[in-house]
């Protein structure tokens, strides 16, 4: 890996990757696959604490694609056989992903998986940049001029064409001109407890009136836990840890497996967890990819999946736009949308499915936001 300013560092690339996420590294190695010079910018020295560890099983064809299945049968990531949960009814039920075709799924130990992927891209020949800020973009003729800033200097890098993975603030994109909206107003608190009893390995959801908690296993002794609600319902930080231990107790069924009492002692962290999209997720020499382009609501554990198949895809366009395929970005865009589709029919079905509270606060707002995002972006 290489830092900014190393003065044997080319100045000018094919393509600027900003953001060493999944979707960026994604983007970064099939670019590598296909002989097109790339650098990814990173602003961290090493991976950034992430949220969320479900890789459900419908995320191995892109992981094949990508050449990276064999980076999650570490032993460090969980393997795990389905969810249990209690939503629209009192009773808690196992769904097994034994019907699935493509088998178990995995909780992913966040931080190593992150790791994982900036090694193999720099071992595919990519280059990464890491500690390494964007700061702005702006065109000269034909070429993107990047302003880069390490901790010892600024420097100026050109590339042909730009790919925004700066997640969800999709900096780059914004910079360039499109508009980032969010669709709804979900945020999720996020923290984990340690554990004597290890918990069986699956992915454990409950709504209650005010919301809805997921608890998952990260290691053998560890949970994630998070919780998820609306922004008005956000008390100040000081009360952060009364407010989840009363919102807990309203569950039925996991209080009974779990204490999180240890929450005392956590690290609560809290971000904006709704649905959010760029009006377009593409513009002139530039895509955005992942969270950038979309942000998908947690409950459908499809971030991580979407974000590296976006990148799959990314790569693809880039490549054909430069073999003068004009219509290369618009085919981006079009799977983009069709993915995002049937994700909101999915989301509309899951919130509807509880109707247990639909005339409290949390509920109430989310069916009515969800019924408006599915109304405003049908095609
Ligand atoms: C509460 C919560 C729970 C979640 N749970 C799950 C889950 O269980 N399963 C799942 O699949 N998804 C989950 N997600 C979503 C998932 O984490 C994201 O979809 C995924 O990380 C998106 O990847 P990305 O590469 O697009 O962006 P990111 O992972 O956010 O990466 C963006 C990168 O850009 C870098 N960057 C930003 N600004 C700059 C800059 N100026 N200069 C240089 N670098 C910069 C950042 O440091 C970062 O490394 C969850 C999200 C939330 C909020």
């Amino acid at each position: 890996m290489d830092e900014v300013n190393d003065r044997d560092q080319p100045q000018k690339w094919k393509v600027i990757i900003v953001g060493a996420g999944p979707a960026g590294i994604a983007t970064g190695l099939t670019l590598n696959s296909l002989g097109i010079s790339n650098c990814i910018i990173e602003s961290h020295t090493s991976p950034p604490f992430k949220f969320g560890e479900a890789l459900p099983p419908n995320a191995k064809p892109i992981l094949h694609q990508l050449g990276i299945e064999k980076l999650i049968r570490d032993p460090r990531h969980l393997n795990y056989f389905g969810n249990k949960s209690c939503w629209g009814n009192e009773n808690w039920e196992q769904k097994e992903f034994i019907t699935s075709i493509h088998g178990h799924g995995y909780l992913l130990d966040r931080f190593y998986f992150e790791k994982q992927l900036w090694e193999t891209y720099v071992k595919t020949g990519g280059n990464l940049l890491y500690g390494s800020r964007f700061q702005q973009v702006e065109q000269v003729n034909t070429l993107h001029k990047v302003s880069i800033r390490s901790t010892r200097e600024e420097v100026d890098i050109f590339s042909d064409m730009m790919v925004d993975a700066t997640g969800r603030k999709a900096l780059v994109a914004r910079m360039l001109g499109a508009e980032k909206y969010n669709l709804d107003s979900q945020f999720g608190f996020s923290f984990t407890i340690p554990v004597e009893i290890p918990l069986a390995k699956q992915v454990c959801i409950e709504s209650v009136e005010t919301g809805w908690w997921y608890v998952s296993p990260v290691r053998e002794n560890e949970l994630s836990v998070m919780f998820f609600t609306t922004k008005e319902m956000i008390p100040p930080n000081h009360q952060f840890t009364s407010f989840l231990l009363t919102q807990f107790n309203k569950t039925l069924h996991l209080k009974k497996i779990i204490q999180i009492d240890e929450v005392r002692h956590a690290i609560v962290r809290i971000k904006p967890s709704g649905t959010s999209r760029l009006n377009c997720p593409y513009g002139t020499n530039w895509l955005a990819v992942g969270d950038a382009a979309i942000n998908y609501d947690p409950i459908s554990s499809f971030g991580i999946t979407s974000a590296l198949a976006s990148g799959y895809y990314a790569g693809q366009a880039i490549s054909s736009h430069f073999e003068g395929r004009k219509e290369a970005f618009y085919a981006y865009r079009y799977v983009l949308e069709n993915g995002f589709m049937a994700y909101l029919k999915k989301l509309q079905f899951q919130y509807n499915s509880e109707k247990r509270w639909e005339h409290n606060d949390y509920w109430k707002v989310r069916q009515q936001e969800i019924r408006s995002i599915f109304e405003n972006n049908e095609v």
